[in-house]
């Protein structure tokens, strides 16, 4: 039997394998690295050197996994080839390095401990969805765990949300209190099973359990255990009930996604607005029925990390219209989990699988606060004692220009480190922005981002930072020696910031929002060369006071200067304006025609007085408000919402970006003559106008122009005079590198476009990947402009 004691390769001749002079024989290191720490790599190691008959070791550390493998050449070269091509699933090899060595003595092969003195940043492993071996022993009516909710291995599971501390050892997972049986820990001790030391392991015998409560009106009620809380919960959600589902990261609130009246009776429950829900498909097929699927949004799909994708939803697909009103595109995800592989065949369709929470708030992921939550809003409620230790939301995907981009980044992801080029000098801690907010650590060439936090606008939500903050402090042991935050005053996590560092006495940098935009694009690409940054998005608080959003900026991590912006305009109604685009198109027709506005025959401008009444129009133009009392701002989310209520979508309220988005989508495949922007000077900087724009725009809604061409005039016009400007800026500052960032570059035309345009001109061009365009982006961005300003 092979053993796993520490033995140091070229200790103890083994009689069976004697050192010798034989030529044939050949010793090499195998130096891999990558992600391949906490997927069932060694196990993987060990079983192919044992089919391959090699002698000696495996070992890993924070630089990766070492092999030592001894024996015929061939075998060895078969061996090296097997280790790249048939790696698990969720291992991804960087560089796999192999050095020929002196023959040394070996016994049989072996898995050595890891070295424990390795950096904590590299210790957690992120959650893995089920893996093809442990499905099949699932749909395997005489394997043990045949149906079983909890089945795991090496190569998937949960890790990430189930650590309470390090080193990542079953006593310190929230599995802690299953004893393991006979049968489990077999296979936990042998270095040959795909269960050697996977920390989750677990069987009917030994491990969770499932079981069904049912809302009476008053309290929840225990019905059903195991199947048969599985089979009832299927049977109420396809009468049409809602169920609480506690899933890997959190809950979900499921219900059938074909049933409009249920899908809308969840939005009325969870007072949700217009954000589309999420689905999770039984099987491709289902999947492919309902959605146009290309081959790399199919690998997202079906990757380990198994986020939701954002796909083009068919013409013919049944799927509830409510799910995502007007939206071209669909969240989909495949079951992730055992749980959820039963839950949906069992179903049979399509299912809503949307956070569990109400509006804003953060998610549910504890058994009695997500009961006590959701009293009311769920039927049934499907839970298990396998406690969740850390919230993790589903992540979310969208593919564009062929390129799998992360918009939240969350459960599968974190907290694995992004690797930038310069090291950080200090650990450094970086709050994040107010929406969509993350928090990262920094140390050494290593950034954590933290999974997604949501918008700070409630005390619950503010208190998950705290939490999730709390946490991976202590897991991580870090060390804060320097802070930063935004510049903004009156943000949540700017306030978080400030009360941690004065207890802490830690220094703290605030950070300008597109400047950290900017630096986290760098940072991803590993660049350190001056940029032209584009930074479009929202909101971002100005140096000047103004809401930024449409900057050209110029700089790196150290420091920028604002070469060129989105013309400034009254932002009406204040925080009103991102919930109600007719405000800023109204801002942008009076800043085009003046006093001639008002007596434009145009349909939203009837719409608006029809909805909202005369006065309100000459209320927010009114000259006294108009220059006092509103912010100015240079938003380009804003224009892009401006253009959307003048075309299409009218007096109706949105949330964030929605109506871009669907503005997106109207868009015409056929290309159009470009709208007009002009670049004018002013001053040290450029500003952008879309004054011309806006008169051709007006022309067009009279001539009754569709929609669709509109849309694509606009988009090919924003495009023009975004490459245009980093020409400007090219001839003026000799600079030749373009990042890409910020929330507005989630619209794929806008990405794909911009990046064809500018490297044809010969730009080298930065866009995200890993990590979020949007603000889930922007503490890495803070963390990297402190450590830099402070070297
Ligand atoms: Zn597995
Ligand atoms: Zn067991
Ligand atoms: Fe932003």
């Amino acid at each position: 039997m092979p053993t796993t004691e520490q033995r140091k390769p070229d200790s103890e001749p083994a009689p069976g394998h004697a050192a010798s002079q034989d030529a044939s024989l050949q010793h090499v290191q195998v130096h891999v690295t990558g992600t391949v720490q906490g997927v069932g790599f060694r196990p993987f190691v060990f079983r192919l050197a044992c089919q391959h008959g090699l002698a000696g070791a495996v070992h890993n550390n924070t630089q990766g996994v070492f092999v030592h493998a001894q024996g015929a050449e061939e075998r060895v070269r078969a061996f090296v080839r097997a280790l790249r091509e048939q790696a698990p699933p969720a291992a991804r090899i960087d560089a796999l390095r192999v050095t020929p060595l002196p023959l040394a003595s070996f016994g049989e092969f072996r898995i050595l401990p890891s070295e424990v003195q390795g950096d904590t940043f590299t210790q957690v492993p992120a959650d893995l969805a089920l893996c093809a071996d442990c499905r099949r022993e699932m749909e395997d009516a005489r394997d043990r765990r045949f149906r079983y909710p909890f089945t795991n291995c090496t190569a998937c599971g949960p890790r990430f949300t189930i650590i309470r501390a390090l080193p990542y050892d079953r006593p310190l997972t929230t599995m802690q209190p299953f004893a393991m049986c006979d049968a489990c820990r077999a296979e936990y001790v042998n270095p040959a099973d795909r269960r050697f030391h996977a920390q989750p392991v677990a069987c009917p015998q030994c491990g969770p359990t499932l079981r069904l409560l049912r809302w009476t009106g008053e309290a929840w009620r225990d019905t059903a255990r195991d199947n048969d809380a599985l089979a009832e919960v299927s049977v109420a959600i396809q009468s049409g009930g809602i169920a609480l589902v506690q899933g890997l990261g959190g809950f979900h609130l499921a219900c059938d996604a074909y049933d409009d009246s249920v899908v809308r009776e969840l939005r009325r429950r969870k007072r949700r607005d217009e954000r589309p829900f999420a689905l999770m498909f039984p099987s491709e097929a289902a999947l492919r029925e309902s959605c146009d699927v290309s081959a790399e949004e199919w690998e997202a799909l079906a990757s380990p990390r198994a986020p939701i994708v954002l796909l083009r939803r068919r013409a013919s697909s049944t799927i509830a219209a409510s799910v995502a009103p007007g939206n071209p595109l669909l969240g989909a995800m495949l079951p992730y989990t055992p749980l959820h592989v039963l839950l949906l065949d069992r179903c049979g369709r399509a299912l809503v699988m949307t956070s569990a929470n109400l509006s804003d708030e953060p998610i549910c992921y504890e058994v009695e606060d997500a009961l006590a939550r959701m009293a009311g809003i769920a039927d049934v409620a499907l839970v298990h004692d396998r406690a969740i230790h850390m919230f993790a939301d589903d992540s979310v995907v969208r593919v564009a220009g062929g390129v799998p981009r992360v918009w939240r980044r969350s459960r599968g992801y974190v907290p694995q480190p992004i690797h930038v080029a310069r090291p950080f000098r200090r650990q450094t801690l970086a709050f994040g922005p107010q929406l969509k907010s993350t928090f990262c650590l920094g140390k050494r060439n290593l950034a954590l981002l933290s999974q997604h936090l949501g918008d700070m606008d409630g005390e619950l939500a503010v208190e998950a930072h705290r939490r999730a903050l709390r946490h991976y402090l202590r897991l991580f042991d870090a060390r804060i020696e320097l802070a930063a935050c935004d510049l903004h005053p009156d943000y949540a996590t700017t306030r978080l910031a400030e009360t941690w560092c004065e207890k802490h006495e830690v220094p703290l940098v605030r950070v300008q929002h597109h400047h950290a935009h900017l630096a986290a694009c760098l940072a991803e690409n590993g660049a350190s060369e001056q940029a032209i940054g584009l930074c479009l998005d929202g909101t971002g608080f100005g140096t000047d006071g103004t809401i930024w959003g449409g900057e050209v900026l110029i700089g790196d991590a150290r420091a920028f200067t604002r070469a060129a912006h989105l013309q400034v305009v009254p932002m009406l109604g204040g925080k009103h304006a991102a919930r109600e685009p007719w405000r800023m198109a109204v801002a942008w027709l009076h800043a085009a025609f003046g006093d001639e506005m008002p007596a434009l025959s145009l349909p939203l401008l009837d719409r608006i007085r029809k909805d909202l009444g005369e006065d309100a129009l000459q209320t927010l133009l009114s000259p006294g408000l108009h220059a006092r009392v509103f912010p100015r701002t240079s938003s380009m989310g804003r224009l892009f919402d401006a253009v959307a209520a003048l075309t299409f979508f009218g007096t109706r309220s949105q949330h964030e970006g929605q109506a871009a988005m669907l503005l997106e989508g109207k868009m015409s495949a056929a290309p159009e003559e470009p709208y007009p922007l002009e670049i004018v000077q002013h001053g040290e900087a450029w500003i952008l106008s879309p004054i011309p724009m806006f008169r051709a725009l007006v022309a067009d809604l009279r001539r009754r122009v569709p929609a669709a061409s509109i849309s694509r005039r606009f988009h090919e016009g924003i495009v023009g005079v975004l490459a245009r400007v980093c020409g400007i800026l090219r001839d003026s500052a000799g600079l030749h590198t373009v990042a890409l960032s910020g929330g507005c570059f989630q619209n794929a035309f806008l990405l794909t476009e911009l990046v064809r345009d500018l490297e044809s001109k010969g730009f080298r061009v930065l866009t995200h990947r890993d990590v979020p365009a949007g603000d889930g982006g922007v503490a890495l961005g803070q963390a990297v402009v402190a450590s830099m300003q402070t070297e």
